[in-house]
């Protein structure tokens, strides 16, 4: 990449014309005159007018192949921080999406970056990702600290130093994990210059001293090109030299000799079929002597910022040992430009902000050369790098906090610590004052202010979205508030007697509580009450019970409402069972596969020693042993026998639209019923879907239906199904 410190809009211009793709000329150079004016008479620390700085990582940026808005940005992106232009405006003339990107620019320049150990750094690198929600933020933010990078040598030295430390814990991590190596190794190398001096020039005399690079790699190139031109005339070949960095890490950090690391020289070959590249694999390996156990088949199983390449590594005549890389044009372009290629060598996507649009393109390229499994598995894993469900937000020193989405300023004072907690007065979000139950966003600053006097209310643990933090209030109660407790806890009770219409006296309530309190291990009533006050037990387990225990004790005249399933159930007489075509009194079970309910259509097999199974007429597994020929004889005709008396499980899939509520109401619907449920389950599917799968004990055919026929009236079920099978 060519590196232009002091840029002009003329060498803006002049990359742009190189690279040979179309920009918006006239957009761009609108943002120029106005970055231009911002910044009138402002000067870098170099002596520089400012604007060369704007205009530099515009340049880097066309140099990565980004698209007109990415461009128009980084030219504006200083403009908002240190100007008197506002968003709004940016807004106005070049409309919301330049804005957003601009913005999004501005914010990550303001995370306070306090360096610490690894799993600080790790945070502030997820953070950073999922603040830029449009992805193209993160790149150009990345130019932005390219071109600073290169011109630390004007900071004073304790801030030059500070900033390459962040240089090298954040941003140089986050260029690998987006698989632009030519960012990635530049900031490297910057950084390591004014992290270890005394190294880097070791390094420096090494590479210059002991190898004539040069010329060393200009012969294996010549030798290569005789040899594999003639077979594959359109082969690339080329030689680089591992960056200092590569070298400082084997050396210094892994303790390795200069003279066991064997990719310092490294020689590419670039091709067009991943065909062509085993195949000049088998060349290199007949014109060199390969070193064993160095080939490694990036290609078939790619790493996880995609990149792919066949590596190798042989022994000149010499001795000199070097690596060679073979690769498609495909993975040269996301090998040097990682995500960014997708703007420069994929015309016509654009970069929208969707999570999905974004990985797309990394799916699409890792399908089109693999296995399905290997290229879910990197997806998954880059989408939880980026982890939408997690939030990330600072306290005022700089420390980050992680909390899951959706966690209020309530649930961020817990998880500092429970005193914190305990006696939050209130709080501010980046210097302003806000509501305690503010949902925490990524990239919030956030203070806490306490006060020793003040005592938790009972309303946070409906504030409180953790566990952790609920889990700490409910504590603090316990421990705290035993007459408060007791006395809340009574009147939970009684307000939910009430509302269940159980209305006992003095005496019958002294006994519920009496002997609620021994099945709930606890010592007494008042106990049993302040675990109700404090919120660690739920009444609602309980009520159900007690009201039907109450209602049995009173009979009330006016019968409790029943669902017509509690109905039937009552009315059901008779013998249970199942007349087996010429057998009596025969054992019979219920296939699992099928769990066939009276109503079904069924028939019988007869099994060895286990009497007769049971399976619905057109149960999968029923038909395909039918068919097999040494069963036949063992399927007998068999009918439901008079009214049955038991029940049975059957089991439902349900698949609803997602949105709040559906679980509650699916959940509701069945608790109204009255039907006993054996399992539960629920799980979001992809498409904004959830899916339920419900075991239930019914009576029949027709009861089931029945329930199938209420869960379809909820809003927003796509379909219910009953699951055989
Ligand atoms: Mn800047």
């Amino acid at each position: 990449m060519e590196k232009i410190n002091v840029a002009t809009y003329d060498d803006l211009k002049n990359v742009i014309k190189e690279s040979g793709r179309s920009y918006d000329n006239s957009l761009i150079e609108r943002a120029y005159r106005l970055a231009n004016s911002a910044h009138e008479g402002q000067l870098r620390r170099s002596g520089a007018p400012y604007i060369s700085h704007p205009l530099s990582v515009a340049v880097i940026l066309v140099n990565l192949g980004m698209d007109t808005e990415s461009v128009v940005a980084a030219l504006l992106h200083d403009v908002v921080e240190d100007t008197s232009v506002e968003t709004a405006v940016i807004e106005k003339e070049f409309g919301k999406e330049i804005a957003n990107l601009v913005e999004g620019v501005t914010k990550l320049g303001q995370v306070p970056y306090v360096s610490r150990e690894e799993q600080q750094a790790e945070n502030i690198r997820k953070m950073f990702l999922a603040m830029a929600v449009d992805i193209r933020v993160m790149i150009i933010k990345l130019a932005d600290r390219l071109h600073n990078a290169r011109t630390f040598q004007y900071l004073p030295d304790e801030k030059r130093r500070y900033k390459a430390l962040e240089t090298m814990e954040i941003y140089a991590p986050i260029a690998d994990r987006l698989g632009i190596r030519t960012i990635k190794e530049e900031l490297e190398d910057i950084s390591l210059k004014y992290l270890d001096p005394v190294a880097n020039a070791e390094i420096e005399k090494r590479l210059k001293d002991t190898w004539e690079q040069e010329t060393f790699l200009d012969n294996i190139i010549k030798v290569m090109n005789e040899r594999i031109l003639k077979e594959h005339p359109k082969a690339h070949i080329e030689g680089r030299i591992k960056s200092h960095y590569g070298i400082y890490r084997k050396v210094y950090m892994n303790g390795r000799d200069f003279s066991d690391i064997y990719d310092i020289y490294a020689v590419r070959v670039i091709v067009d079929s991943v065909i062509e590249c085993y195949n000049i694999l088998g060349i290199i390996h007949d014109m060199f002597k390969p070193i064993p156990n160095r080939f490694k088949d990036y290609i078939s199983t790619p790493k996880q910022n995609m990149y792919q390449s066949l590596h190798t590594s042989c022994f000149d005549r010499s001795g000199t040992p070097f690596e060679v890389q073979i690769r498609t044009w495909d993975m040269h372009y996301t090998a040097e430009y990682g995500i960014a290629a997708h703007w420069k060598y994929k015309m016509g996507m654009t970069g929208k902000n969707s999570m999905e649009d974004r990985l797309a393109w990394v799916r699409q390229l890792l399908e089109s050369q693999q296995e399905g499994e290997d290229a879910e598995e990197i997806v998954r894993s880059i989408k939880t790098d980026i982890a939408p469900e997690e939030v990330f937000v600072f306290t005022p020193k700089g420390d980050v906090m992680s909390l899951p989405m959706g966690a209020t300023v309530l649930d961020y004072a817990y998880k500092i610590h429970s005193a914190v907690g305990n006696h939050m007065v209130g709080a501010k979000i980046d210097g302003k004052i806000c509501a305690i139950d503010t949902p925490v966003q990524t990239g919030m600053i956030i203070e806490i202010m306490t006060q020793a006097s003040k005592t938790p209310n009972r309303d946070w643990l409906n504030i409180a979205r953790t566990g952790e933090a609920r889990t700490k209030i409910r504590s603090w109660f316990k421990k705290e508030k035993r007459e408060e407790n007791i006395e809340e806890g009574r009147a939970i009770l009684l307000r939910e007697f009430k509302r269940n219409s159980i209305n006992p006296t003095e005496e019958e309530l002294e006994e519920i509580l009496e002997s609620e309190s021994k099945k709930q291990n606890l010592a007494g009533a008042d106990d049993f009450l302040a675990s109700i006050g404090y919120g660690g037990f739920a009444v609602s387990k309980i009520i159900p019970r007690l009201k039907e225990e109450f209602q049995k004790k009173h009979k009330k005249e006016e019968k409790p409402e029943l669902s017509p399933i509690v109905k039937a159930r009552k009315e059901k007489k008779g013998i249970s069972g199942v007349e087996v075509e010429g057998l009596d009194n025969c054992l019979v079970k219920f296939a699992k596969c099928c769990n066939p309910l009276p109503g079904d259509e069924i028939v019988g097999f007869i099994t060895r020693g286990y009497g007769v199974s049971i399976h619905k007429k057109d149960c999968p597994n029923a038909i395909m042993s039918k068919q097999r020929e040494e069963q036949p004889g063992r399927w007998v005709n068999a009918r439901w026998a008079g009214e049955v008396q038991e029940s049975f499980q059957s089991t439902i899939e349900i698949i609803g639209q997602k949105r709040s509520g559906l679980l509650a109401d699916v959940s509701m619907l069945f608790n109204n019923l009255r039907v006993d449920l054996h399992s539960f389950n629920a799980k979001e599917l992809k498409n904004e879907t959830l899916m339920f799968k419900i075991t239930m004990a019914v009576n029949d055919i027709a009861q089931l239906n029945f329930v199938i026929n209420q869960v379809q009236k909820i809003k927003g079920i796509l379909k219910v199904e009953r699951v055989t099978g």
